[in-house]
């Protein structure tokens, strides 16, 4: 019996081949672990962005200068030669250029694993729980962080942390805070606290400011992957960091929390950013710094002093991150 079910396998098998039932790894198909084929460009890694539009059955078309991918899973833009895009309207900041070869898209595979799979599969993110939030107000003592005409950056980050661990609070987390008061924190200090309370989350609150007075917004930062530049530079770095273990996770924290500021508060969205911020890469729990807006622009400044637009800040970033919890419960 055993050796005439050998037979009738191995027989099985020689047919299946024969006839094209069983398929043999082809040698010519440049795959890897994606299961894109892949191309190399100008020395990095690329998949065609039509393939990944199929996986995620989503239609791929270009419109104008950009290309759309658009689905039951959003909507992501590609710009060809541009490092900005977008996801479902929000502005994203992807570490490498699309490219166009041959009338056909191209899209880096580190951005594959560091944006498009991260915003469009909550599968891909770690399942943890979040219980404990730690709320990092920037600055402080000493140090003031930037100075607008009224204001000083240490006391609105202040201002808006405290209203939002309110929130929190209300929605049933634990959330503790780096300062409740004014005074002077090392920046290693305050990720320290991170992980010595096992913190589930980090958000730390700034405020922005720039030499040129007209700029104004919102952008929300999150841990740049190893292997790929930060937003606004070129320089590629592969230095392992704690933060490393939660970077998708930070991603998609950054996402939601700056999608609802922006459609809240209704600012000018500056984007979902990627640094190597130190309260970024040493705290090993999914991470994100947000820039609330510009302390050095007229308007904005008088805005982000009043309390009512603080209320309004701090109940969207709690919004963003109840979505952010809510996108990994979606798992189980
Ligand atoms: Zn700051």
């Amino acid at each position: 019996m055993i050796a005439f079910s050998k037979t009738f396998f191995i027989l099985t098998l020689l047919l299946g081949v024969l006839t094209g039932t069983f398929a043999l790894p082809e040698a010519s198909a440049a795959r890897d672990q994606s299961g894109f084929d892949y191309r190399y460009i100008s020395g990095r890694k690329y998949y065609r962005a039509y393939d990944i539009a199929r996986y995620y059955r989503m239609k791929l078309r270009k419109i104008g200068k950009y290309y759309e991918m658009q689905g039951n899973r959003g909507r992501l833009v590609f710009n060809p030669n541009k490092r900005y895009g977008s996801y479902n309207y929000i502005v994203l900041n992807y570490d490498f250029i699309p490219i166009v070869q041959n009338g056909e898209l191209y899209i880096s595979s580190a951005d594959f694993f560091n944006h498009v799979q991260v915003l469009l599969n909550p599968l891909s993110l770690r399942p943890a729980g979040v219980r404990t939030i730690l709320i990092d107000p920037g600055h402080g003592g000493k140090d003031q962080g930037a100075a607008g005409l009224r204001y000083l950056e240490k006391n609105l980050t202040l201002q808006v942390a405290r209203r939002l661990q309110n929130h929190l609070r209300k929605m049933g987390y634990r959330v503790y805070m780096t300062r409740v008061n004014d005074r002077k924190l090392e920046l290693s200090d305050r990720a320290k606290a991170a992980n010595n309370i096992k913190a589930d989350m980090f958000i730390s609150i700034h405020m922005n400011a720039a030499a040129n007075r007209s700029v104004r917004g919102v952008e929300t930062f999150a841990l740049t992957p190893c292997g790929s530049p930060s937003s606004g530079a070129n320089k590629v770095q592969y230095t392992r960091y704690p933060g490393d273990t939660a970077v998708n996770n930070s991603l998609s924290l950054a996402w939601n929390v700056q999608n609802a500021i922006i459609r809240t508060v209704r600012a000018a969205d500056r984007g979902v950013k990627r640094a190597r911020f130190v309260v970024l890469r040493e705290t090993r729990c999914p991470s994100i710094l947000v820039e609330c807006g510009f302390i050095s622009n007229r308007a904005e400044e008088n805005q982000l002093g009043s309390p009512a637009y603080q209320e309004k800040l701090a109940q969207s970033i709690a919004i963003g991150i109840y979505q952010y919890h809510r996108n990994l419960r979606k798992k189980n």
